[in-house]
This record gives C-alpha cells, structure tokens and sequence, in this order.
C-alpha cells in the first residue's frame, strides 16, 4: 500500500508516472536501451527533451520571446546565476524578503552586489506579504527579486506586482502549474523541479530573450545564461533522469485538464484543510488569511506535545510528511498537484477524528 505523502520536497508524484518508469526502465519503448543510459546529444533522449519543452510551453503559455530549458544544482544555484547575471556593476537589485526562501536568495546576492531589500516581513515573522501595488522598484534596480510560494512559511502571492520596465524575477519552485501564471509581465520565472513537476535534480528556466541583452559579461561558462540560452540547456550533460520523469508529469497534467484543472484541483483540495481549520478553536493558521498558500498549509495545534502526538498518529496511519520545517516548527501539509484528493480527504478525516479525541 502507498503511503500518503505530505512531504514539502521531494514529494509525491503520480503513481501512473512512477508506473510509465518502471515498465520503460530497462527498455525505453522497445528501443532497447533505458532513456537513462541514452546520449544527451541527438536521439531519444534529445527527442523527449524537445517535446517536454514544447509541452511545458503549450501548458504554461509561453511566449516565443522567452528561452525554456533545464539546468541542475537546483532552485539554489539559481540564488547565485541571478546577481552572477543580471546585477549590473553600479547598479542595484530589489528583494522582496518574504521568508526563507527569498531570504536566501535576498544574502547570496548581498555577497555579490549592491542589494535593495525593498520588503521585508520581519516584523510580522513572515506571516504576511505586501500589497502588490505598493511594490515599486528602485530608481537604480537592474531587477526585482520576489519568491511565488513560501514553501516554508506557507503563504503565496495571489497576484504579482507591475515592475514596468525594470524585469521581475520570480522563484516558482513550490507552485508552478498549480495556477495560470501571465508570463509575459514576468523577465525570469525559474524553480527546482521536485515540489510540483518531477524528481530532485532538474531546475526550469523560463526567460525572456532580450534579459539576455543586459547581463554581465565574462561570467564563467556554467554561470551564463547566454550559452544555456543557445544549447537549451544542454551545454553540459543535463539531469536526464528527472527531465524524463518531468516530461511525464506534464503528459499527466495534460492529461488532467491542464492548468486551469490544477488550478480548480489546488482551490478545492486547500479549502478541505483550511476548512477545518477556520472551523475549529484547536487548529490554528498563523498566516494571513489573504495570502494562505494553497500548496503548503502550516497550521498549529494548542500546544506542541499534541503536534507531537499528531505526528506520531498520523504517521501510523500511513500519513507522512506533516511536521512543520524545523526553522518554524508546527505542522505542514504539503497538497502538490500530485497528491490526490483523496488522500487530501483522508487528511480531512484524520484532523477532525484527532480534535474530537484531543480536543
Ligand atoms: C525547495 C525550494 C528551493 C530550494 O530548492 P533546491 O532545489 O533544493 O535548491 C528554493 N525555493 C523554493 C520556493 C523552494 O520551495
């Protein structure tokens, strides 16, 4: 029997996909070798590569300005190529401190250059994110940095701020195709691919032809995303293994409806939990309800030994994954595209029998 999967990342994945991997494991549609042993230049792998862009365009919406591939070391090395790129030498970069993630993103480009940090949610500990509209870039900013999703403190921007010239740069790790995104207002959307769209070890890159005209130059080889940009990532060898199984999640979003079926799919699953926490003294959120993410949901019960208990009990019923990161501690479901809905209900259940016995 399959666990339920709660985890943050790496985290669940269809089980069909996880099935089309087992059968074509040895044998790649009968070609006779695995997809994993397979040259990265030419042949089939570069087949697949080229339709899992296509198809991660069509789902998504890209437009034909913008480059899409993929490149390893994950949404965190993604922290350091941004600045490496595109903070301009007597220019400066805005931030958007939202919480972990942007935070970190927010101290590598401190090392590198002149960084604005024009929000910061210190002071609410990172329960809340500003008014869209009240985000204005500098008058010397080479880019503005914002993370979609915190993954870890659990809120997510519901729409994003208007930059006008100056190129938004965003980290989508946690809630990419969970909902249509307009990427046209956007210069950069980037994130590591095992929150909603595979295994660990492939990072996508959406960006915008012309971001290309206004980076650093003479940057060393990996760093650059002009000579990422001309090999579609494939300048060294790419993580074949988790584009394959991405590209299969993407069949299988497809599959579903698409975007906008994710989309009703993340509002229905999140309102089951945040249900039973805005009906209950016992649960608590301690985010701003305008700004809840729908992928991650951190909430707290009354005291911390009955979190204990909560996960000691869960985990007994085949439920895992629902402890709180440990910088912010409490609980945290994780409800990624993958996860079904009835493993959602099952979570359901599970928090309503839980308050009944505890409560
Ligand atoms: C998980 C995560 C990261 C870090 O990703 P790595 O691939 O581990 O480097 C960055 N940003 C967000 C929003 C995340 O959820």
């Amino acid at each position: 029997m399959r666990k339920k999967n709660y985890f943050a990342g790496p985290s669940v994945l269809p089980v069909e996909v996880l099935e089309t991997i087992r059968d074509n494991i040895v044998d790649y549609k009968g070609q006779g070798l695995s997809m994993i042993e397979a040259s990265h230049r030419g042949g089939m792998f570069e087949e697949m590569y080229d339709e899992c862009l296509a198809l991660f365009r069509e789902l998504l919406g890209i437009p034909e300005d913008y480059d899409v591939y993929f490149l390893g070391g994950g949404a965190t090395l993604q922290f350091t190529m941004i600045p490496v790129n595109f903070l301009l030498k007597g220019k400066t970069a805005d931030y958007c401190k939202t919480g972990s993630w942007a935070n970190k993103a927010a101290s590598d480009a401190m090392k590198l250059g002149d960084v604005n940090v024009i929000y910061d949610g210190k002071d609410n500990s990172y329960t809340k994110l500003p008014d869209p509209a009240s985000i204005r870039p500098s008058e010397n900013s080479s880019y503005v940095y914002i993370c979609a999703n915190e993954t870890i403190g659990g809120i997510e921007w519901k729409s994003f701020p208007d930059t006008g010239d100056v190129p938004l740069i965003c980290d989508m790790s946690s809630d990419i195709l969970s909902r249509p995104v307009d990427v046209s207002k956007f210069g950069m959307i980037y994130g590591g691919v095992q929150k909603n769209l595979g295994p660990a070890g492939a990072t996508f890159i959406i960006m915008r032809k012309d971001m290309l005209d206004r980076r650093n130059e003479n940057v060393t080889a990996y760093m650059d995303y002009a000579l990422h940009s001309k090999n579609k990532g494939l300048y060294n060898t790419p993580p074949v293994f988790s584009i394959w199984a991405v590209k299969l999640v993407l069949d299988w979003v497809k599959k579903m409806g698409g975007v906008d079926a994710m989309d009703r799919r993340a509002e229905e699953k999140s309102q089951m939990i945040y249900s039973v926490i805005d009906s209950s003294d016992f649960f608590r959120s301690p985010v701003d309800k305008a700004v809840r993410s729908r992928m991650n949901i951190v909430f707290r019960l009354p005291c911390e030994e009955l979190e204990a208990k909560f996960i000691e009990e869960s985990k007994k019923e085949g439920m895992l994954g629902l402890k709180g990161h440990r910088s912010v501690g409490g609980l945290r479901a994780s409800l990624y595209n993958a996860l079904p809905v009835e493993d959602v209900k099952a979570l359901q259940d599970f928090m309503k029998e839980f308050e009944r016995k505890n409560g």
